[in-house]
Formats: structure tokens, C-alpha cells, sequence
């Protein structure tokens, strides 16, 4: 029953992915399960025709109709098959912008979650291997349509057979061929048949299963080094120069190896499996042929429904194998569906949240900390501990402390892609957890120290989005310290960033990028700009640009600025100082001084240290 429930749960998804799709498969497969039995009746109505001595015109009406329905069915089929091939080839592309719309929509406590990465490469695994999940369910579905419509034409075509009464003579073969226990024989022997059918098919698919299963590591390994490593241009520095081609060549090859030597097994058993399906085949096909001669002999019907009646048996058969096979296929399926939903069910608690957040633009926005611990999410060690404290609008704070210290996490929970395990955060007095997700992550441009950029134009970086304001980008990337550069770049703001998609693209030094992503931060014009160590990937001189544009980058804006360079910190209104995930002090830099015993005046002086030491 749960089997069942996962199916269809999957026959809606696909039609929930690509609407039409399983309509047009499903036609088609009727049509395609119908041809065979518009030739299979004719050929018994033409042949008893001429046995019963029927006229010519007569004859040649039945070929004519004959030849016109398997016209109009055979037309039928091929334009289903043609409607459900585009449609099909839509949805894989369909197929992955919803896969990538789900990971887009996730917490980002789960994206960053390994448990969900994991999750996510199982799906991508599973259908490179053989095609599993909803893309096996799209393979198997017009099957059993297929073969259900086959087995029930047939069934009913073949009824007649089995209840045929009227032999009276006395030959005893005859009598108990054409007696209702000859019948009853003949559908033991097919159940029997079917039992090895499952049996054989069973056994097959589920050593190909186990066996596709330990590739699973053999195609992580591939895809990692084809798609992944060699594949981008950037790791190509590093394989000329390490010599790494030998290295490669020489793991893929060991691993060709075994791949080739595991799959010469599975043609063995494929081999030893299908030889006893085989004879059961034929040992079955040959009771019914003489099960329907005979009873044809005993004069039970017309000569021309012996073709009638063993072809539908055939068909039958043929039906409730394909059926057996398609029900293998979806059993063995039962767990990639279960992993993808598994994926797709994860909830997004972040978007639980209805209230509105501040009506006005102008009104004042208080982000409060009460009391708040954290811990990531499989660990039970808090990061953060207790921390209590207020971002006024307006006020420039800086966070500093020794790395680890926790003051990325901090961040993370103030832009709520994490919720605190203890305490709360509020807005103006209300749970952040109430508001509006969307809402108030607007509220913020951050640029945290793993920020990416995009092989997109430079302005449709700044303004994340294909179109953008020119002056706004230009004015963004001149406040962020970027202006010298952009007068240089011929096509300004629409210069390729990186040469994936372009050759004409550029690539950019890590400062460079630093201060894209500055001016990324600018142009969404949040109230709130955190700038996590902006100048990590700076060269002195570029430091000291961002840094005396602080107060222009900051404006109005509630500014918070992250960095282990106390003397980049020193001008802000406030700076709290972090050690192992608490606020261990706040004050301006000359009070922090002041504090002879605190943890700030010792790491102003180890840094002040190092530069006369060194500079
Ligand atoms: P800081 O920004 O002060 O350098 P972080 O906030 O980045 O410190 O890290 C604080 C602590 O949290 C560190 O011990 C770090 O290893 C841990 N940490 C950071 N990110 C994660 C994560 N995604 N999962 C588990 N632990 C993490």
C-alpha cells in the first residue's frame, strides 16, 4: 500500500513538474497496447471468412478495414509518441530547475547541513546510475499502462476459450482438453509460468541493483575528476604543474577495471537467468498451442480463432510479464523515490513567519539579542553563549575577536540563516521568527567572507538581476573602489566576469572581487550593511581605500563591521569584542583601552606589536 502511495505520489510530481506528460505517455501506450490486436482479430475474422466460404467483396472489405484501422491506430501512436517525446525531452530540463528551485528554497541551516548535501547527491546518483526515481517511474509507467491494456484486451478476448463447451465425442484426450479442468490446467501452468517470470526477473534486477549500487563510489570518483576537476579551467594550473594527468589517468583506469570486470559478472548471472525464463517459456507456449489445437479439433470453435485465440494468449503473457517486470522495476525504485522525497519534503521553517515588517522606511530599526546560544545543527557545542545586546539604527559597531571566536555565526543569526537555540532576537520588539522571511532578510547587504560572484556581466553582478540601474552599478562600484578599474574595462559595465561563458571575460584579483561584492552589498540599498573582514583579500593599500570610504560605504545605514584589524575599527561608535562565542566587552576604542585587564587591550597590543615589529 505505501509502495503504492509512493507511485502515484510520483506519477503527480512528474505531472506536477511537466504538466501533459503522463496524459500523452498514457495515451500513447494505449494506442500502442491496442495495434497488435486490431491484426490479431482481423487475421481471424479474414481466415474464417474464407473458411466459411464468405464472398469476395466481403473478404476484401475486412483487408481493407483491416490495413485502415492499423493506419488511423499506427497515425495515432506516432503522433502521441512525437507529442510525448517533446514534452518529455522538456522535462529534464524541467526537472532540474525544480531540483534547483527546492535547494534555492531551503533553510540555509539545511543547505548547510551535510546531511542534506548528501541527500541531494544520492538523488544525482541514483539517476546516473540507472536512471532511478522519477526518471525510472517516467521509463516504467507507460509500460504498465501498456501491458495492463495488453492483459485485459487479451483476458477478454481469451474468456471465450477457456469456457468453449460441446466436445461429445469419446476420445479422452479431447474430453479432457476441452473439460473444465483441461482450463484450469492450462492456467495453472501460465500462473506457474508467471511465478518463474517473477522469480527469474526478481533475481536479475536485484543483482544488477546491488551491483549499480557499489558504483555508486566508482561514479562520485569520475564525476568528481570528468565534471568537476579537469573539466574547469581553473584547476588547470595545477594539473600541468603537479603532473597530475598521470595521476588521474591512472586512478580512472584501476577503476575502469573493476567496473569492467563487475559488469562480465552481471552478464553471467543476466545469462543463467534468462535460460530458465526461456524454458518456461516455451514449455508454455507449446501446452497452450496444443490446448487451443485440440479444442479447435474437438470442434469447440472456427479454425480461424485458433490464430484469434493463440496470439491473444501470447499477448497475455506478454502482458502480465511486462507487468511482473514493470513491478520489479518500481519495487527496486521504491528507494530512490524515497530518498528524493525525502529531499523535497525537508519544510522551510524560516518562511513560517506572517507578520509584516516596519511599515515606514524611516522608522527606526532596533535588532535586539536576548539571550542568545547557538549551537550548529548535529553538534552540541554552543558557539554562541548567552549574548545580549542592541544594533541601534544609524551606529556603526565593530565586531573583533580572535577567529573562531564566533562572530560569523553571530551574523548569520542576525540574517536569520540560522535561529537561535536559546533565546530570541527581535525587531523593534517583535520575534524575528514572526516576520516576514522575505521581508527581513531584505533589510540586510552583507558581504560574508565566502561571498560569490557570478560568470554573469559586471552590472548584473552588482545588481544581481539581468537588468540594472547603469548609474546606481557605476556609482556602487566607484564608492566601493572599484571606479579606476571600471573607466579601464572597454565594455564598462557589461564586461564578463570570468571566461566561463565568455573568452572576452575577464578574470579578477581577489580584491577586485572583494569590491564587487562591496558594491553588490551598496546597490541593494538595505538599512543594514555587515561587511564580514571586507579586507581579507586586500592589499594594504586597498585596505586603507575601503576602509577611509567607510563612512561613504556606510552612510545612514546601521553598519556593522567585522575584522581582526583592531586599527580598522577604531573610528566606529561601538565595538564589541567576542571570545569563544561570548560578548566579552563593548565600549569605544579608547574605553576598551582603558580596560588594562580586558581581552581588546591585548589584542591591540599583539597587533600593534607585529607592525612596529615588522613595518
Ligand atoms: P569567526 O567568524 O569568529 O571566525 P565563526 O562564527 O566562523 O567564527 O565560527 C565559530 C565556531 O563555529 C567555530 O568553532 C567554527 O568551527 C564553528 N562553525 C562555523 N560554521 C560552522 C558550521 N556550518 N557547522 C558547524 N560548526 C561551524
Amino acid at each position: 500500500m505505501k509502495q503504492f502511495k509512493l507511485f502515484l505520489r510520483g506519477i503527480r510530481e512528474i505531472g506536477r513538474i511537466c504538466p501533459g506528460l503522463i496524459t500523452l505517455t498514457s495515451l500513447r501506450s494505449i494506442a500502442n497496447a491496442l495495434l497488435p490486436f486490431i491484426n490479431i482479430y482481423m487475421s481471424s475474422v479474414i481466415v474464417n471468412a474464407i473458411v466459411y466460404g464468405e464472398p469476395l467483396e466481403k473478404l476484401l472489405w475486412y483487408a481493407f478495414l483491416t490495413v485502415l484501422l492499423n493506419a488511423v491506430c499506427s497515425v495515432i501512436s506516432a503522433v502521441l509518441g512525437s507529442l510525448a517525446g517533446l514534452r518529455q525531452s522538456s522535462f529534464s530540463h524541467l526537472y532540474e530547475m525544480h531540483m534547483a528551485e527546492k535547494t534555492m528554497d531551503l533553510d540555509f541551516a539545511d543547505l548547510e547541513n551535510p546531511e542534506t548535501f548528501q541527500k541531494k547527491q544520492r538523488i544525482q546518483e541514483i539517476r546516473n546510475l540507472n536512471a532511478g526515481g522519477l526518471w525510472k517511474l517516467l521509463d516504467v509507467f507507460p509500460g504498465i499502462v501498456n501491458s495492463g491494456v495488453s492483459v485485459v484486451v487479451s483476458l477478454s478476448i481469451t474468456v471465450g476459450l477457456f469456457i468453449s463447451t460441446g466436445y461429445t465425442g469419446d476420445n479422452f484426450l479431447l474430453q479432457t482438453v476441452t473439460s473444465p479442468i483441461g482450463s484450469i490446467l492450462l492456467l495453472i501452468l501460465i500462473l506457474l509460468g508467471t511465478v518463474v517470470g517473477i522469480y527469474t526477473n526478481a533475481a536479475v534486477t536485484k543483482k544488477l541493483y546491488t551491483i549499480l549500487e557499489g558504483f555508486v563510489s566508482f561514479n562520485r570518483i569520475f564525476d568528481y575528476y570528468l565534471n568537476n576537476y579537469i573539466s574547469t579551467y581553473h584547476a588547470g594550473k595545477d594539473i600541468r604543474l603537479y603532473d597530475q594527468k598521470a595521476l588521474i589517468d591512472n586512478e580512472s583506469t584501476a577503476l575502469f577495471g573493476e567496473a569492467n570486470r563487475t559488469f562480465r559478472k552481471l552478464t553471467r548471472n543476466q545469462v543463467k537467468y534468462s535460460g530458465i525464463s526461456t524454458i518456461a517459456s516455451v514449455v508454455i507456449l507449446a501446452a497452450v498451442y496444443l490446448f487451443v489445437g485440440l479444442r479447435a479439433l474437438a470442434g469447440l470453435f472456427a479454425v480461424g480463432n485458433i490464430l484469434l485465440y493463440i496470439n491473444s494468449v501470447n499477448q497475455f503473457i506478454e502482458g502480465i510479464n511486462g507487468c511482473v517486470n514493470q513491478f520489479v522495476a518500481l519495487r527496486m525504485n521504491q528507494e530512490a523515490l524515497k530518498t528524493y522525497f525525502d529531499y523535497m519534503d525537508i519544510p522551510p521553517h524560516m518562511k513560517d513567519g506572517s507578520q509584516p515588517v516596519a511599515a515606514d522606511e524611516t522608522d527606526p530599526l532596533e535588532i535586539t539579542f536576548e539571550d542568545v546560544s547557538f549551537h550548529y545543527p548535529g553538534s552540541d557545542q554552543d558557539v554562541l553563549q548567552h549574548l545580549s545586546f542592541t544594533f541601534r539604527t544609524g551606529r556603526r559597531t565593530a565586531i573583533v575577536g580572535k577567529n573562531g571566536s564566533g562572530k560569523t555565526t553571530m551574523i548569520k543569526l542576525l540574517c536569520r540563516l540560522y535561529d537561535p537555540s536559546e533565546g530570541r532576537i527581535t525587531l523593534n520588539g517583535i520575534d524575528i521568527r514572526s516576520l516576514r522571511y522575505q521581508e527581513y532578510i531584505s533589510l540586510f547587504s552583507v558581504v560574508f567572507q565566502d561571498y560569490k560572484l557570478m560568470a554573469f556581466s559586471l552590472g548584473q553582478n552588482v545588481a544581481s538581476s539581468m537588468e540594472y540601474d547603469e548609474d546606481k552599478a557605476t556609482a556602487s562600484l566607484e564608492t566601493a573602489g572599484f571606479g579606476e578599474r571600471l573607466s579601464q574595462m572597454s565594455n564598462r559595465l557589461e564586461t564578463t566576469l570570468y571566461k566561463d561563458f565568455d573568452e572576452d571575460g575577464v578574470e579578477i584579483s581577489g580584491g577586485e572581487a572583494q569590491k564587487i561584492a562591496i558594491a553588490r552589498a551598496l546597490y541593494k540599498k538595505a538599512p543594514f550593511i555587515i561587511l564580514d573582514e571586507p579586507t581579507a583579500a586586500l592589499d594594504p593599500i586597498a585596505e586603507a581605500e575601503v576602509f577611509q570610504k567607510f563612512d561613504q560605504i556606510a552612510d545612514q545605514k546601521t553598519a556593522v563591521y567585522i575584522s581582526h584589524r583592531l586599527s580598522s575599527c577604531r573610528f566606529c561608535d561601538e565595538i564589541m569584542v567576542f571570545s569563544e562565542g561570548q560578548l566579552v566587552q563593548r565600549g569605544t576604542h579608547e574605553e576598551l583601552l582603558a580596560d588594562k585587564e580586558g581581552l581588546y587591550q591585548e589584542l591591540w597590543n599583539a597587533q600593534a606589536g607585529y607592525y612596529t615589529e615588522c613595518c
